[in-house]
């Protein structure tokens, strides 16, 4: 089976994490420090706050924000369930504001006046132009979970040169993985601490009052990294450039291979910016017949994403029935290829063989 995504895990990675079993600490060690700051450089903003998961992230950026009850948080329809989900847990509302049709991404000129909240999604890993934004709403919150590692003319994805926090995860089909895990990374210091108390159970250590003092005032979780996975983080980050290189390598071969074939590809990147390209989707007719048929030839094709209002606990938010048009109308036709920088030439030309032969039959 060739899968839509995969990590990439080479002997560096597997001695850098066995350094931290035989070491002192598995958890809140030295090794969640070098990442964090690691990370934050990479980036380029001050400060990068790592979580269990890239839900957790989300979960935490909306806490900190103190978004909550009566706060209307807009995201896109066409991204995974958290990039909505960070609003229902702390009690927010959510909206979906349609995408643009060239690139999948929320159509910032769409997102109306007055949102406490705004969630963008860098769909595949090409960055929304946050430039295009008419009025900023209190707080944005990058959802960066597919584009590590992509660049806009502001600089990388994670500065927050136009929002305030941005998320990350690292999930073994993300950019960079630790297993499961995520990040926030932000410019202001009160975000960060807040981040940082949300993810050990709301805990302040006053020493002051005694070395084992410590208060909670405030709602938090267990929401931290271990440094088993800080470590492979650390270790994959050095190879970012490079997986990312390969990943716009598949795409350029993809964009080759396919452009004489009935299919619509993804949208090309804009000068100024680079595609971190998580995922590759194209657009076909007869997606059903084409999806099975490429499963059926072990070939692990994938659909990004059943949008968040077909799911049922979306009836909350109240969209009805051609709403979303755009968004509606890629999700008819969407698949993602394989795309990790482990696929082979060959693998990926008996992809591309295959989804010929059934685009033709
Ligand atoms: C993967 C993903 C997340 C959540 O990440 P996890 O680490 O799996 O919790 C959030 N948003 C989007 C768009 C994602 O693709």
């Amino acid at each position: 089976m060739i899968p839509y995504g995969r990590q990439s895990i080479d002997e560096t990675d597997i001695a850098a994490v066995v350094d931290v079993l035989r070491g002192d600490w598995l958890t809140q060690g030295p090794a969640i420090d070098r990442f964090e700051e690691a990370l934050a450089e990479r980036v380029g903003a001050r400060h990068a706050v790592t979580f269990s998961n890239g839900t957790a992230a989300l979960h935490g950026a909306a806490a900190a924000a103190g978004l909550g009850p009566g706060d209307v948080l807009a995201t896109s329809p066409l991204t995974f369930m958290a990039s909505a989900n960070c609003a229902r847990y702390v009690g927010a509302t959510v909206e979906l504001v349609d995408i643009d049709a060239a690139t999948l991404n929320i159509d910032l000129t769409q997102v109306r006046s007055g949102l406490a909240a705004l969630v963008p999604v860098h769909y595949a890993g090409l960055p929304v132009d946050l430039r295009a934004l008419v009025e900023r709403p209190r707080v944005i919150i990058e959802d960066a979970a597919h584009s590590l590692g992509a660049l806009t003319p502001y600089g990388p994805v994670g500065n927050c040169a136009l929002s305030d926090m941005t998320e990350f995860s690292f999930h073994p089909v993300k950019p960079i993985t630790t297993g499961e895990g995520g990040a926030v990374t932000t410019n202001s210091d009160e975000l960060a601490d807040a981040l940082r108390t949300f993810r050990t159970h709301g805990i302040v250590r006053t020493p002051e009052r005694g070395g084992w003092y410590y208060e909670i005032s405030t709602l938090g979780f267990n929401y931290r990294m271990t440094d088993i996975q800080a470590a492979l983080g650390l270790s994959q980050l050095r190879k970012l450039d490079a997986f990312i290189a390969r990943r716009n390598e598949i795409a350029e071969r993809y964009r080759d291979r396919l452009a004489d074939d009935p299919v619509i590809l993804p949208p090309t990147t804009p000068d100024g910016f680079t595609h971190s390209y998580h995922i590759f989707p194209i657009r076909v007719e007869q997606r059903r017949r084409i999806f099975d048929g490429l499963r059926a030839n072990d070939i692990g094709v994938q659909v990004h994403y059943v949008p968040i209002h077909h799911h049922p606990i979306s009836a909350d938010i109240g969209v009805k029935p051609g709403d979303l048009p755009a968004c509606d109308r890629a999700y008819e036709q969407l698949i993602s290829l394989p795309t990790y920088p482990g696929l082979s030439d060959q693998e990926q030309d008996r992809v591309v063989a295959t989804l010929r032969s059934l685009l033709e039959s």
